[in-house]
């Protein structure tokens, strides 16, 4: 239990970082491609703020949802804070995993959140980076949150990957 997180039923921060940095050692070693994608959620603040906390918490559920729903068994989908997500996608290229974002991408922008309320809209900026040369699984993090805060300034819903 201690490696899931309560919401979301997903992988917490902490088993990521544990497991994350396996996959990073075993991709270096063997030479093998891999990519590392954090999403976050856009002004989530305002989710809370105009319906609930508890509709906030319900749209954290659905997104874990749909973000495990594509992946496959050898990925890791964690909750890495608050209302942001990541994934290392072993065996997976940049331009393979920048495809991927952009479908969840648009898989969130398009899902039914008007089932939850009339007027609720959600979306994610994501960064993706799949630079092994890097140090290590955290600096493969920290390269993905750099892009993504691009993707926040560029005006939010979309995938960053360089
Ligand atoms: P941005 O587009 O720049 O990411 O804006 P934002 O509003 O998503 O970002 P900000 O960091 O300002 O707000 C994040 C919010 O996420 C604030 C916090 O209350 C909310 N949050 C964090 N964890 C949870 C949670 O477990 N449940 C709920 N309902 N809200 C949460
Ligand atoms: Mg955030
Ligand atoms: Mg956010």
């Amino acid at each position: 239990l201690s490696m899931a997180d309560e919401l979301t039923g997903l992988y917490n921060r902490r088993y990521f970082d544990e497991q994350g940095e396996l996959l990073f050692e075993r991709a270096v070693r063997y030479n093998r491609p891999l990519s590392v994608i954090l999403g976050d959620i856009d002004h989530f603040k305002n989710v809370n703020d105009t319906y609930s906390h508890a509709m906030g918490d319900e749209v954290l559920r659905r997104i874990g949802e749909l973000l495990s729903a594509k992946a496959r068994a050898t990925d890791l989908v964690a909750r890495y804070g608050g209302e942001e997500f990541v994934i290392a996608f072993p065996e997976t290229t940049l331009a393979q995993a920048t495809a991927t974002c952009e479908l969840l991408r648009q898989r969130i922008e398009s899902y039914a959140w008007d089932t939850l309320h009339a007027d609720l809209r959600i979306t994610i900026s994501i960064g993706v980076c799949a630079d092994t040369h890097l140090k290590n699984m955290g600096e493969m993090v920290s390269a993905a949150d750099k892009l993504l805060y691009k993707a926040k300034q560029a005006g939010r819903n979309r995938v960053c990957s360089e």
